[in-house]
C-alpha cells in the first residue's frame, strides 16, 4: 500500500529570539492510502499545529511533508490551495456553518466559491446528504439542528469533491456521546465505503478506537 500522509523529520518553532517554544521535534510518521489513523496526546502536545502542516495551512516548519507522493514543502502556493481544495478536507471541533444559509448552501459552499456550477454538484450532494444522514434537512437552517447535526453539515461540507483525505482535530470534542458516535460511525462509513483516508485528533479512546491504528504524541514527539 502506498503513502497518503507522510510526515518527515518535522520541527515546528513558535515565536523568536526569548521566546521560543518549540511545539514539534522531529515529528515522523506516514498514513497509508485507505487508512484510518488516529491521533492522540495531551492538551498542548502539538496535535492541532501538526494537523494545520499537514492540511497545508501553515507552511513555516523544518523538515517534510508529503501528501499522495507530492512535497508539500516545494510547492507553489497557488499548487498548494489547489491541493487543499481537491485533495482535503478539514473537520474542526466547532462547526463553523455560515447561520444564514441553510444545509445544502453550507454543504455547497466551499465549492460554489470556486466556481463550480451548483447543478453539476446536485448528485454528489444528494449522495453525501443521503451518507450523512441530512437528506430530510437539506433546507433547515443550522439553529435548527442539535449539534450533532451540525457537525454531520460540516463533514458534508468537508467530503462534497470527494477529497482523498480527511483531517478532524476533535470533531466530536463539542458533543454528548451520542452525537460523537454517530460522528465516528460515519467517519468509518466514508473510510470503508468512499475510500477516504482519515485522520483524526482525538482525547476520547472509545473515538480513536474507531480507526485502524492510533499514533500518540507526547511533548511534540511521536512515540
Ligand atoms: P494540542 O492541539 O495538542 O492541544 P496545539 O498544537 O494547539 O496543541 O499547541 C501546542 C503548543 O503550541 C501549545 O503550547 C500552544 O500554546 C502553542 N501554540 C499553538 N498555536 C500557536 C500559535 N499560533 N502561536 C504561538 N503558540 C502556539
Ligand atoms: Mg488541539
Amino acid at each position: 500500500m502506498s503513502s497518503m500522509i507522510e510526515v518527515k523529520n518535522v520541527s515546528k518553532t513558535f515565536g523568536k529570539g526569548g521566546s521560543e517554544n518549540k511545539v514539534l521535534t522531529d515529528a515522523g510518521f506516514e498514513v497509508k492510502k485507505g487508512e484510518f489513523v488516529s491521533l492522540m496526546g495531551a492538551s498542548g502536545s502539538g496535535k492541532s499545529t501538526l494537523l494545520y502542516l499537514i492540511g497545508g495551512l501553515d507552511r513555516e516548519f523544518e523538515g517534510n511533508i508529503l501528501i499522495d507522493g507530492e512535497d508539500i514543502t516545494k510547492m507553489s502556493e497557488r499548487k498548494l490551495s489547489q491541493l487543499r481544495l481537491e485533495k482535503i478536507g478539514f473537520v474542526f471541533q466547532f462547526y463553523n456553518l455560515v447561520q444564514n444559509l441553510n444545509v445544502e448552501d453550507n454543504i455547497l459552499l466551499p465549492l460554489t466559491v470556486k466556481g463550480k456550477k451548483r447543478s453539476e454538484l446536485e448528485p454528489e450532494l444528494k449522495e453525501i446528504l443521503e451518507i450523512t444522514g441530512l437528506t430530510e434537512k437539506r433546507k433547515a437552517m443550522p439553529t435548527e439542528l442539535s449539534g450533532g447535526q451540525q457537525q454531520r453539515v460540516a463533514v458534508a461540507r468537508a467530503v462534497l469533491g470527494n477529497p482523498e483525505i480527511l483531517l478532524a482535530d476533535e470533531a466530536t470534542g463539542n458533543l454528548d456521546s451520542v452525537s460523537g458516535t454517530e460522528i465516528m460511525n460515519l467517519f468509518k462509513k466514508l473510510n470503508e465505503k468512499k475510500g477516504i483516508t482519515i485522520l483524526q485528533v482525538t482525547h476520547s479512546a472509545d473515538c480513536a478506537a474507531y480507526g485502524n491504528r492510533t499514533i500518540n504524541i507526547e511533548n511534540g514527539r511521536i512515540v
